[in-house]
């Protein structure tokens, strides 16, 4: 959600990215998948791969992580301790219900004397509230959590009694909220099974519309006379993703035909003509715009809104931090400007962390479905290990992670705000790990994030499953075991970054060499026991901000960021940085020629001041 109502646009040309497919080998034999490997070809000509890649059930997928552990479980332990009454009460006071229990305050409360300038206390009532019930179900549905369940049931029934138009005439964030609430519902539906959800779903759908606009509304576009600027933040053109996903599961015609009316035509139109129309838009509701092009797609087959998406993700990452966040002081910039270097110096709200990681999440989620191009699922850990993994964890008072800081003089800190929009998308990407590590199609499984877990799944008949361990992405070896019910052929399509140069599948002990950036395919009868060992060596790199602040690098190890622990930024050479010495306990040491300083992976940052950058001779 936007803290500012600043728009410049300001288009520029894009640049275009091939839509690749994966291609299946011959029986046990690996498929190295290079760029330019003949291999590749356009997704919308492939015939029985046209199909996107399926997501799992949340419960197929157990992560042992502790990192990605602690992340859902201290999420879940806050949301579970949010008393039904206080989450009720600004829905209640804002319908002039009694309104008991304690107020949350932050940006959940209702105030019905709020002083927007400050977007302090009451800047968004009860926004978060479906994105809870979302991640609520989530949680059941991956732990089978009968408190989470009974929490999700409760809630819906409470909800459903407050379910009234002054909510959204009352509200700045009608659009926003009313998305929010359909994912919460549809959710409760499809993961914890409430048998009320879409009968709750129409009675908010009925009280919203009267109080929506007509169709996507731009950030900044005033559309209720009267009303100050405050009240032109709303976020319509991310309606559609919701919608279209309360079609698709079934709770009726309404929702495509909604879903369709509230698309956001012109965006799309210029973003799939490869008309750059990122710059001064609002960073995350215009990604999870995209997402709703996905979703168009997907749902009504036009490739125009495939190319509006898949041009658009090109576009950020033009534009994107080697974290892999993106849009400084929430607004997307212009290609080939130097906003984003500028950016180091102006200001430490650098990447809206919790909601940006979320929609990236789910942005790459959807286009490495449809095109099975791994690059998306670089992008996507990226964005896991440099950013959201590193968030400070929600706490019980609503105090919240907002933004990374890459500022020269970077820290990490709780946002001013409690409760603010990223308290809700939060809980919902803790959720998301497991689903985003694995993908399938009636072939075999693609293994994208690797993070030790098990992924379990019926393959022709046989019980299969995958387990990963290891210490990547401080390791360079993932190994993984596969266990069967009984022999069976299957592909196992293992993502090698686009970095991994001299990576390597070893399969029982058998190793073969793969190129980096693409999916390598292990096509074989697989039986109980086979190991595979995938290394990805984690050479160090250099990144710069852009081509014309050559000097101005981020070290890389793998997929990860090293930032420089150091109160000054200290005056080091390119070589001094590439031959940075890891030590234990994830700490890498620098040694230049004014003396050593450390460098850390965002998750291991705590109060130090930090830089993402750093200038090189
Ligand atoms: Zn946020």
């Amino acid at each position: 959600m936007s803290l500012r109502g600043v728009m410049a646009p300001l288009p520029v040309l894009s640049r275009r990215k091939f839509l690749q497919t994966a291609a299946l080998g011959s029986a046990g034999v690996l498929v190295p998948r290079a760029k330019g490997d003949s291999l590749y070809r356009s997704v919308l000509g492939a015939s029985d791969q046209a199909a996107p890649l399926q997501e799992f059930g949340y419960g197929d997928v157990t992560i042992s992580s502790p990192l990605h552990e602690q992340q859902l479980e201290e999420t879940h332990a806050v949301l579970m301790g949010l008393s039904d009454d206080s989450l009720l009460k600004p829905f209640r006071a804002m319908i002039g219900q009694p309104a008991p229990g304690e107020d949350l305050g932050g940006w959940y409360r209702y105030d019905p004397n709020y002083d927007w300038r400050t977007f302090d206390a009451g800047f968004a009532p009860s926004a978060t509230f479906g994105q809870w019930v979302s991640a609520l179900a989530r949680y059941y549905a991956i732990t089978g959590s009968e408190a989470a369940r009974d929490k999700v049931l409760r809630l819906n029934r409470l909800y459903a009694g407050v379910i009234a138009g002054e909510f959204y005439e009352k509200n700045r964030f009608p659009a926003y909220c009313f998305d929010k609430l359909v994912c919460g519902l549809i959710d409760s539906q499809k993961y914890v099974g409430d048998p009320d959800a879409f009968a709750i779903l129409q009675k908010t759908t009925h009280a919203a519309l009267p109080h929506l606009p007509a169709k996507a509304v731009e950030h900044g576009t005033s559309w209720r006379p009267g009303k100050d600027e405050s009240w032109t933040w709303d976020e319509s053109y991310t309606m559609p993703e919701n919608l279209f996903l309360a079609y698709q599961r079934g709770a009726g015609e309404r929702y495509r035909a909604l879903a369709q009316q509230y698309l956001n035509e012109p965006f799309f139109e210029r973003l799939a003509n490869g008309e750059n129309d990122l710059a001064g838009r609002h960073a995350y509701s215009h990604v999870n715009c995209l997402c709703s092009a996905m979703q168009a797609y997907l749902t009504l087959g036009s490739e125009k809104y495939l190319r509006a998406a898949s041009n658009g993700f090109d576009m950020l990452v033009s534009q994107s931090f080697a974290t892999g966040g993106w849009g400084p002081d929430e607004i997307l910039r212009k290609t080939s400007s130097s906003d984003v270097f500028d950016s180091l110096t102006k200001t430490h709200s650098s990447f809206e962390t919790p909601c940006g990681s979320y929609a990236h999440f789910k942005l790459t989620r959807y286009l490495l479905r449809v095109t099975r191009d791994a690059a998306y699922g670089d992008s996507m850990e990226r964005v896991m290990y440099n950013t959201i993994l590193g968030a400070k964890p929600l706490q019980a008072d609503g105090r919240s992670f907002y933004y990374s800081d890459y500022n020269f003089a970077g820290k990490k800190v709780y946002s001013a705000h409690r409760w603010p929009c990223c308290s809700g998308t939060m809980p919902q990407i803790a959720a998301d790990y497991g689903i985003s590590s694995y993908l399938r199609d009636s072939r075999g499984v693609y293994v994208n994030l690797y993070i030790p877990s098990t992924v379990r799944w019926m393959q022709d008949g046989a019980q299969v499953s995958l387990q990963q361990q290891g210490e990547y992405p401080f390791d360079a070896h993932v190994q993984i075991e596969i266990a069967a019910s009984k022999p069976i052929e299957f592909g196992v399509n293992l993502r090698i970054p686009s970095w991994a140069e001299q990576a390597s599948v070893s399969v029982n002990r058998k190793r073969e060499a793969v190129a980096a950036g693409g999916f390598a395919t292990v096509q074989r009868r697989w039986k109980n026991g086979d190991r595979i060992d995938v290394e990805l060596p984690l050479a160090a790199r250099l990144e710069s901000i852009d081509p014309r602040h050559a000097n101005t690098v981020a070290l890389m190890s793998g997929p990860l960021v090293l930032f420089a622990i150091a109160d000054s930024n200290p005056s080091v050479t390119r070589s001094q940085l590439l031959v940075a010495k890891k030590r234990d306990g994830n700490s890498w040491q620098v040694e230049s020629a004014a003396g050593a300083f450390q460098m850390l992976p965002f998750m291991e940052i705590r109060e130090q001041q930090y830089a993402t950058y750093l200038r090189v001779s």
